[in-house]
């Protein structure tokens, strides 16, 4: 148990909060002239005392990871020491993570986490020592908003510079402004107001998803984005790779190359592994009924039996697909989750 206080100013009772932490940024300081994480949990509480003012803190190390280096192993043991803490009666929870694969981690955990307890997952843009460091503004926001009754039920949700975003839309969208997470279709689902959460937004979680059992041997999923003058070479070479499935982001409203649509490597991998369409421009959805007469049209690779991807951009593509198949999911099922995520 890091820093506790039983009493609000007010007289209430303090929620419980625990805070486990995973390094990235938020948990570095500079070394030897360079960014790196090493801060534990403890630390990084004490580093914050206006905390305490919020909530019983209950502060845990889970790993000092740089987040590039996360898998969704970790994310499952991650998983099971937030419900460990939440089946303890905990009020709320919060993660703080790297910011490079926030996005992927809560969402990862927003499909998993069936509990009513809050789960709140932020980082920082700027190391713990720097000027104008954001990482204890963001703890602080983190903590108010687990704390809070009107986050029950939530599932995860992202705090970062005073706004509240759902991890079925949040994207890190800039390389180094503080104002970096965004969610582009959508917009933030709420934010804080003198330290209080405000949701007016819901966002709907259409799929939960069992726990798999384990990651090991974690599924081979590549993402590969299409660009000007892609020929069907790269879907020849992924052909003869060893992949479980495929996250295609095509242009625009989900297309590819002719060359590419016409590979036999692309053909070969659809007898192999399921195959889903998502797009690379960021925002909206991947069209589903709207062009043919073209090869890498999405009507054309949609016939194929390519999956569309909905709202999930690729990484988010990626995530599901992993812990599907990581579930051993059969085909059928495996459609039929992505459909459940395209309605919404
Ligand atoms: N730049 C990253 C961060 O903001 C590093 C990481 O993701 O670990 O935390």
């Amino acid at each position: 148990m890091s820093e506790s206080t039983r009493t609000r100013t007010d007289g209430g009772a303090l929620p419980v909060v625990a805070i486990l932490t995973c390094g990235g940024t938020i948990s570095s300081n500079v070394v030897n002239g360079v960014v790196t994480p090493r801060l534990g949990a403890e630390a990084l509480v004490e580093s914050v005392p206006a905390l305490a003012r919020y909530a019983t803190l209950d502060a845990h190390t889970v790993m000092t990871k740089p987040s590039p280096d996360v898998t969704l192993s970790d994310v499952l043991g991650l998983y099971d020491e937030l419900l460990e803490r939440s089946r303890a009666g905990v009020d709320g929870l919060v993660v703080t993570h790297g910011t490079d694969t926030l996005e992927e981690v809560a969402f990862a955990l927003d499909l998993l986490w069936d509990e009513e307890t809050p789960v709140v997952v932020t980082g920082a843009m700027r190391q713990s020592d720097a000027v104008g460091a954001d990482g204890a503004a963001n703890l602080l926001a983190a903590v108010q908003t687990a704390g809070a009754a009107e986050s029950r039920g939530r599932g995860i949700l992202v705090v970062f510079n005073d706004e509240i975003h759902s991890p079925w839309h949040v994207r890190k969208s800039h390389t180094s402004s503080t104002a970096t997470f965004r969610s582009p279709t959508l917009g933030p689902i709420g934010y804080l107001a003198e330290g209080r959460p405000r949701l007016p937004l819901t966002s709907s979680r259409p799929v939960r998803l069992a726990r798999p059992r384990s990651m090991d041997p974690a599924p081979r999923v590549p993402i590969v984005t299409m660009s000007i003058g892609d020929d069907g070479r790269v879907m020849d070479a992924l052909a003869s790779a060893e992949l479980d499935g495929l996250v295609l982001a095509g242009f625009g409203g989900g297309h590819l190359p002719g060359e590419v649509a016409r590979s036999r490597g692309l053909q070969q991998l659809l007898e192999r592994v399921p195959v889903v369409l998502t797009s690379r421009a960021g925002a909206g959805e991947p069209l589903t009924a709207t062009y043919s007469g073209f090869d890498g049209s999405e009507t054309a690779l949609l016939g194929r039996g390519l999956i569309t991807s909905g709202p999930l951009d690729g990484p988010r593509s990626k995530v599901l697909l992993s812990w599907l198949l990581a579930g051993r999911a059969t085909r059928p099922e495996i459609d039929a989750t992505f459909a459940a995520a395209v309605r919404g």
